[in-house]
């Protein structure tokens, strides 16, 4: 998989990209992720890329220009067509349904904005998809982008190992996961259930299933 990110701040990503499952995903070979500086394709001697909203207002809004050739460079980077992806608080809430489809892309484009956001031609006529982490405003879209990459990565087959499986994840079937123990079996008086010591993997895993039907019924019966 080709990831490339749109951004005004490609130096934000080095950390959460160069450590744990994201490097060792790329160090694998099984995603490559390039950043494109939109300001690169800005015109002028102080290579703008936002300007004042017409009609007034308070801010700066990011101008179409710099964006739509920023896209067109990373399009034309890869032979297979890209998922194009523009991170605003007004789109489709991402979620796990969402990751889980997008890591069956060959080749995401993910643009951040920055600023009061995209001038509205950007939003009309580039032929993206409009993803929003949430009800929420972040300041930028680099936040937005880091969290879909690291979704979509550890759903690569091969980018976890069998300790870190997201088979059993919250959402991977529609249901919160179920309650996890490790050592010490007794923790301050608090004990780990008797059935994960039983050694019956049936019992275990018909536990398990009626414990994240209960949890999710209580913590988000909306997903039931
Ligand atoms: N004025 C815009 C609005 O009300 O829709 C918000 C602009 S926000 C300060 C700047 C950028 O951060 C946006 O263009 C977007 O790329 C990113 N952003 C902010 N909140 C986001 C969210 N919930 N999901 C995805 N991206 C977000």
């Amino acid at each position: 998989m080709k990831i490339d990110v749109l951004t005004l701040f490609p130096e934000m990503f080095e950390s959460p990209l160069g450590h744990s499952i994201l490097k060792r995903a790329q160090d694998a070979g099984l995603v490559e992720i390039n950043f494109t500086n939109i300001r690169d394709f800005a015109e002028g001697q102080y290579r703008k890329v936002d300007d004042k909203p017409y009609g007034g207002g308070p801010g700066m809004v990011m101008m179409p220009g710099p964006v739509f050739d920023a896209v067109e460079h990373a399009k034309n980077k890869s032979s297979e067509p890209a998922r194009l992806i523009l991170l605003t608080p007004q789109g489709k809430k991402f979620d796990q349904k969402l990751a889980a489809e997008l890591s069956n892309e060959k080749h995401l484009i993910l643009i951040s904005g920055r600023y009061e956001g995209f001038d509205e031609r950007i939003r009309t006529s580039l032929g993206a998809e409009q993803v929003s982490m949430g009800d929420f405003v972040l300041s930028g879209g680099e936040l937005a982008a880091m969290v879909i990459i690291d979704c979509v990565v550890r759903l690569l087959p091969g980018a976890l190992g069998d300790e870190d499986s997201a088979a059993d994840d919250s959402f991977s079937d529609g249901l919160l996961e179920y309650p996890q123990y490790t050592r010490p079996e007794d923790f301050r008086g608090m004990k780990v259930p008797d059935i994960l010591l039983s050694g019956d993997h049936k019992k275990i895993a018909q536990w398990r299933k009626d414990q994240s039907i209960e949890r999710t019924k209580n913590n988000r019966p909306d997903l039931l």
